[in-house]
């Protein structure tokens, strides 16, 4: 065994692994050959102008849309199909539903149950899904709420909250599933200027608490400040990634050089 082996053996699997990822709706290819690999604990920025994949990519990481090809490794398990002695089968429903408990996702809109209460939203998945005792799952989502500071509106539903209110409960509902990875995709644009520090200020104190995150964003200067690496897209290719120091002073490529331009410099 040579020294690099014996690292890969003791060291953790990666929290996420893509592995040549592709993904194509009709004729047009979204995806076009994705490798990425972030450690448990990581906060990786996913940049990149609209319509380079991006939310493509996150829903093909928990599996919201099966790629066309590749694999996606959550901490060593695969998502979306399971080997059958030598044949890959596609994962069952309840299947899926385990597995993105584990990887899960906060999207642009919230999307919330509006049928259901604060506290509903957040207890669903873990009783009904992860079949852990109620009196627990709901002490600990009220804790939760605590932490996003919306404790008080624990009995309001949805429909009443701000936008801010509604993506910290989202974000405390993906925190209830003790999920390993978040996903957040684009979690603040769809919010009046106002009202995105808050929900900034729950996901930077989740990259303090040491969670894995992976982030769509269009909020450069949060970017720069939470991200341990930067991974920059366009036109389905990922085609910069290093740290945010480098990204945002000595971008390498005239593509990033100009998304810079329009997004940071204006
Ligand atoms: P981004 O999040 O970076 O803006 P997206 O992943 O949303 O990019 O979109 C990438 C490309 O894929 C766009 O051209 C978009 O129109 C297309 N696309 C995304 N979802 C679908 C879909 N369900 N059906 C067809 N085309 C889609
Ligand atoms: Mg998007």
């Amino acid at each position: 065994m040579v020294m690099s082996d014996i690292r890969d053996a003791i060291a953790p699997p990666p929290a996420v692994q893509v592995l040549d990822l592709f993904k194509q709706f009709g004729s047009l290819q979204v995806l076009q050959g994705i490798n990425l690999k972030i450690m448990p604990g990581e906060t990786v920025c996913l940049l990149g102008p609209s319509g380079s994949g991006k939310s493509t990519l996150l829903r093909c990481i928990n599996w919201l849309e099966p790629p066309t090809q590749g694999q996606v490794i959550i901490h060593g398990t695969p998502i979306g199909q399971r080997q059958v002695g030598n044949r890959t089968v596609p994962m069952s429903t309840p299947e899926l539903s385990q597995m993105r408990t584990r990887i899960s996702m906060v999207f642009q809109h919230f999307n919330l149950w509006p049928h259901l209460n604060v506290l509903g939203n957040i207890t669903e998945a873990p009783i009904h899904v992860q079949k852990r005792p109620k009196p627990e799952v709901k002490a600990e989502a009220e804790a939760l709420l605590q932490k996003v500071g919306l404790y008080d509106k624990r009995h309001i539903y949805p429909a009443r909250l701000s936008g801010g209110q509604k993506q910290r409960v989202a974000i405390a509902r993906a925190l209830a599933m003790r999920s390993e990875v978040m996903l957040l995709d684009e979690p603040t644009s769809a919010l009046d200027p106002e009202l995105v520090g808050e929900v900034l200020d729950v996901i930077r104190s989740l990259t303090q608490d040491g969670m894995t995150l992976i982030i769509a964003t269009h909020e450069m200067k949060f970017a720069e400040e939470v991200a341990n690496r930067i991974v920059f897209m366009d036109k389905g290719h990922i085609i910069e990634e290093t740290s945010p120091q480098i990204f945002f002073t000595r971008p390498q490529t005239d593509r990033a050089r100009q998304f810079l331009e329009r997004y940071v410099y204006a």
